[in-house]
């Protein structure tokens, strides 16, 4: 895997503090954070970043694939510093979307091959239900 420089440096895109810092965040969390929360959470240390910038910058590290966008249905991108294809799940109460780990959908490409004339390239599966925290809150 290229790293953030090489890749930048091969693209010809300036590697800007504002692009190093949007994608080391993305690297530091697993919680698919939305634009907003990466630029809330730069605020402190980069203060002079409007969202704008955020967005820009999320913009330009998905076209060059340091980064995947995710369309969970909410009208609302959400990041994702791990670009390998993973299942993922929302919680339909808090909205916290997480990983599903050790289970593989790569042979569903295959399988939906059968069914459609194209040629299928990739697949995101999204799972939706109630996370732990909320279902015992409900227990309450
Ligand atoms: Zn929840
Ligand atoms: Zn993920």
């Amino acid at each position: 895997m290229n790293s953030i420089a090489e890749t930048f440096k091969e693209k010809k895109l300036k590697l800007t503090p504002q692009r190093i810092a949007v994608y080391k965040y993305l690297q530091s969390t697993t919680e698919h954070p939305s634009a907003e929360t990466i630029y809330k959470a730069l605020q402190e240390d980069y203060p002079t970043m409007s969202l704008a910038t955020v967005y820009k910058s999320l913009k330009t590290l998905v076209d060059v694939n340091l980064i995947q966008e995710l369309n969970v249905g909410e009208g609302n991108f959400r990041y994702d510093g791990n670009v390998h294809s993973h299942p993922h799940i929302q919680c339909l109460i808090c909205g916290r979307v997480d990983d599903i780990c050790d289970i593989s959908f790569e042979d569903l490409n295959e399988k939906v091959t059968s069914y459609t004339d194209y040629e299928v390239v990739s697949n995101q599966v999204y799972f939706y239900g109630e996370c732990k925290e909320c279902k015992a809150k409900k227990t309450l």
